[in-house]
């Protein structure tokens, strides 16, 4: 059987996984029966499963793995000036931009960011045609330093992010439109340059508690799970008898009311966060920072999608609280993009709640003998893009040849096993002869460790392939030898191969691929 993984351009594959995840109740969209809600998404019976073991393989490697974690689950609602004391009520903007041909609106910053990654994959594509030109004897190296046009879209490329960058850090809104202007940026919509003026837009959803009689108090919609955490450092500190270094984790809800709303669960105005805050001692924040880093993308390249698809971005700009920052970005359909972001936040927040609140945030640490505010390294990674990330490095289209030599194309989501929705579909054969009973016999047993779906309908053929779209790592067949010497046919997903095995081995052969301490083994 002759497996081939076809290639299609990358804007085909990333409509056909939307409409994958649609027709095999992964993700719908919200409210569609209404006609929708603008980026707002509902998970649907595997895309809930697949969300609750991310969040596991998540929460587990931080607070299962570190004795210096803990988890809380924070309100969404919170105190108003919470937000004050963040920043979030006067900072928490994003600089937006119209056309006026196409009545679209963008991010002035992502409108930059896109024409840096074009030239960046201009000279992408030179590297790759001398690659292909000069074979075994390439040095990369050499030809990014010396060919003439990478170099000149090299320089391009240096100049208009700094220019870019100075924008940023000086919030400087017309330097940001002559930015774009200078460039011949033009509105992928209508094709051209007709931009208004570029305005800052706060991006927190609010609304207001109590009735108006007794004055209702306006409330926001948390924009990050973080504040929760903050808020409650004293509590855990105190009722856990936490010793600096020590992390609080969360996941949970969080809101933005974004400004463009593209890209499917890439960018969602309801999402949710899984956020680690770590407190240390001041001083030691760069090398828990480093410390992190290294944590994180480990945790990102044990799923086994290539470590060539990950890597570091350092931020333009750098947020009003921290003094290092840096993405991990993934190479989704539509280029590199954020799925984590790691900040030094240093003490900042815990020093405006100490001072908007009046209460005393402070650590008394016994090494120094002395009380000071900790320092703050953040892990903040929404479960939604992750989803993202995961499915669209997993699905796969391919040719296979049945025993006939005829051509068929097999699409196959290869989810890591542990987060597999579904972990066996147990089939009998036929639907008679004691078979179906003996499937669910299986299930029985099977279904307090694994998640087991059972299926009679259609072909054996069918039912596999309806598996494999749903990314089911096993495949258990009951036929007529089962009843006598009590062995079924295990299919793989990925290889597709088929063994005789004890229905008694089962548990165990199926354990070791869909445990979680594979992938846990390689975080040390
Ligand atoms: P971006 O630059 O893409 O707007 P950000 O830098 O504002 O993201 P953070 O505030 O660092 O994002 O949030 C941490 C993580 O939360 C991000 O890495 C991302 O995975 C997730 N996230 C943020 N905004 C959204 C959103 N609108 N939809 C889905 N996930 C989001």
């Amino acid at each position: 059987m002759a497996l081939k993984t076809t290639h299609m351009a990358q804007e085909d594959l990333f409509k056909k996984l939307i409409a994958h995840c649609k027709e095999y109740g992964y993700v719908f969209p919200s409210s569609e029966i209404y006609d929708g809600l603008g980026a707002v998404y509902d998970y649907g019976q595997y895309g809930v499963e697949l969300k609750n073991n991310i969040k596991k393989y998540w929460w587990d490697s931080m607070v299962l793995l570190h004795e210096n974690i803990v988890g809380i689950d924070s309100a969404i609602f919170m105190h108003p000036t919470i937000w004050k004391a963040s920043g979030h009520v006067d900072a928490f903007n994003d600089p937006l931009i119209d056309n006026r041909d196409s009545k679209k609106r963008y991010r002035a910053d992502v409108l930059i960011e896109e024409e840096l990654a074009k030239i960046e994959g201009k000279i992408e594509k030179e590297v790759d045609k001398a690659r292909n030109r000069f074979g075994e004897s390439f040095d990369e190296g050499q030809f990014r330093a010396t060919n003439a046009r990478v170099l000149e879209s090299q320089t391009k490329w240096d100049e208009l992010h700094n220019r870019f960058a100075e924008a940023l850090n000086n919030s400087d809104l017309v330097e940001l439109k002559q930015i774009i202007e200078d460039n011949g940026i033009v509105c992928p919509i209508s094709g051209t340059r007709n931009w208004t003026d570029v305005r800052q837009f706060n991006l927190m959803f609010s609304t207001d508690m109590g009735s108006t009689a007794d004055g209702a108090l306006k409330i926001y919609l948390r924009p990050e799970t973080a504040q929760g955490i903050f808020v409650n450092y004293l509590n855990v500190q105190k009722s856990g008898r936490m010793k600096i270094p020590f992390g609080i984790a969360q996941i949970g809800k969080a809101f933005r009311n974004e400004i463009v709303a593209r890209q499917f669960i890439f960018r969602m105005r309801e999402f949710e966060q899984m956020e680690l805050q770590f407190f240390v001692r001041p001083g030691t924040e760069l090398d828990w920072f480093e410390k992190w880093k290294v944590l994180r993308i480990k945790w990102h390249q044990a799923l086994g999608f290539g470590n060539e698809n990950y890597r570091f971005h350092v931020h333009e700009k750098l947020a009003h609280y921290a003094n290092a920052a840096v993405d991990i970005e993934y190479k989704f359909p539509f280029g590199f993009k954020e799925v984590e972001g790691i900040h030094s936040r240093t003490d900042y927040d815990l020093s405006q709640h100490q001072k908007f609140s009046g209460k005393k945030i402070q650590y008394f640490d016994p090494e120094l003998n002395e009380s000071y505010v900790p320092f703050v390294v953040e892990t903040s990674i929404g479960v939604d893009r992750m989803f993202l990330q995961i499915i669209s490095a997993s699905y796969h289209e391919e040719i296979v040849e049945d025993a006939n030599g005829q051509k068929d194309t097999r699409v196959v989501l290869r989810l890591p096993a542990p987060l597999a929705p579904v972990k066996l579909a147990v089939m009998p054969l036929i639907k008679k002869d004691g078979l179906p009973e003996k499937a669910r016999e299986i299930i029985e047993e099977l279904k307090f460790d694994f998640n087991c779906q059972y299926d009679e309908k259609d072909s054996i053929g069918k039912r596999y392939r309806r598996q494999d779209a749903i990314g089911t790592p096993f495949c258990v067949t009951v036929d007529p030898e089962t009843a006598g010497d009590n062995t079924v046919t295990i299919r793989y997903r990925d290889t597709m191969l088929q063994e005789r095995v004890q229905i008694g081995q089962l548990r165990e052969i199926i354990l070791n691929q869909v445990g979680f301490r594979k992938l846990f083994n390689q975080l040390n």
